[in-house]
């Protein structure tokens, strides 16, 4: 059996000063509208592609690969790599840097209007690997989970607040943890400095590893009932969850409390304090006035 080829030469800078030049090279100047702090230090995408366990079975789908940092490190470990760009000098540069490498696929465009399953092939098992835009890395996120195809685990860079509010645990909940929670097994990887990105951002970024769960606790035709009954208990974060479902949902209190109770629920925990399998259990639960 003959030995498999050697990796392909990167096609990218190795120095802060090199991919500065590049940044100016292309005429790109970071706009901050799109969350383009580029990193520089392979180490960090280096770890992070480790911490996921990507082997040359995966397919990957990267979203905002900017000047193709993380890609050059996803073809060198992965099988296959599709990645979304909206901005097109960058769209431009990474289909020239990465020509001829058979493995990678870039899609222009809004990740945030790109359905999984109009860039990976149906029923087809995947991972996302992402350093986020700011601006819209929690929307990103919640697309992804939303999803009817959705990713199998996603390594993801955020900022480091959003990371510790989608890990949160009770009584320190938000609609973002109990969203992520509900589809997904998150916890915390490593964090990164705002001295490896080109411009440094003004937070410290983290990275969170998501094991998506192969099913969510419910079934699809009860989601939007789901979101409907945790938007409205964490409505009023500082009322008492049966003040916050009675305002919000339009009921009378005393229906809420039996519904509360009903489930072991104190009507006077706060929306924070409960955790996602109480919230599956009061949909389930749920009076006629949630439900129709
Ligand atoms: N992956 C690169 C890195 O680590 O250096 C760039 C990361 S930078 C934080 C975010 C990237 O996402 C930028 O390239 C930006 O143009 C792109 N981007 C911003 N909004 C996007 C969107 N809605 N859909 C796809 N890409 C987007």
């Amino acid at each position: 059996m003959s030995a498999p080829p050697p990796p392909l030469p990167s096609p990218l800078p190795s120095s802060r000063r090199d991919w500065a030049a590049l940044l100016a090279q292309l005429g790109v100047r970071p706009s901050k509208g799109l969350g383009q702090n580029f990193l520089y230090e392979r180490g960090i995408v280096q770890r992070m592609v480790r911490s996921l366990g990507i082997g040359p079975d995966d397919l990957v789908l990267e979203i905002g690969p900017g000047l193709g940092i993380l890609t050059d490190e996803l073809l060198l470990r992965a099988g296959e790599v599709t990645a979304i760009e909206l901005d097109g000098r960058l769209a431009a540069h990474l289909e020239q840097a990465f020509a001829g490498r058979p493995s990678f696929r870039l899609v222009r465009g809004d990740a945030l209007k790109i359905a999984t399953d109009a860039v990976i092939p149906p029923g087809r098992p995947f991972v996302v690997v992402a350093n986020l835009p700011y601006a819209v890395a929690s929307a990103v996120l919640r697309h992804l989970l939303e999803q009817p195809h959705r990713p199998r685990r996603m390594g993801l860079m955020m900022q480091k607040e959003v990371v510790e509010r989608i890990c949160a645990v009770p009584p320190n909940l938000s609609v973002l943890a109990v969203a992520t929670q509900f589809y997904a097994r998150p916890r915390p990887a490593f964090d990164v400095a705002p001295t490896v990105f080109i411009p440094p951002p003004t937070v410290e970024s983290a990275v969170v590893i998501l094991d998506v769960l192969p099913e969510p606790p419910l079934p699809n035709g009860l989601h939007p009932r789901f979101f409907r009954v945790v938007n409205a208990g964490f409505r009023q974060k500082r009322k008492q969850v049966a003040n916050s479902l009675a305002a919000e949902l339009d009921l009378p209190k005393d229906d809420i409390v039996a519904w509360l109770t009903g489930q072991g629920i104190d009507p006077m925990r706060r929306a924070q304090t409960l955790t996602v399998e109480e919230w599956v259990r009061l949909t389930l639960a749920a009076p006629v006035g949630v439900t129709s």
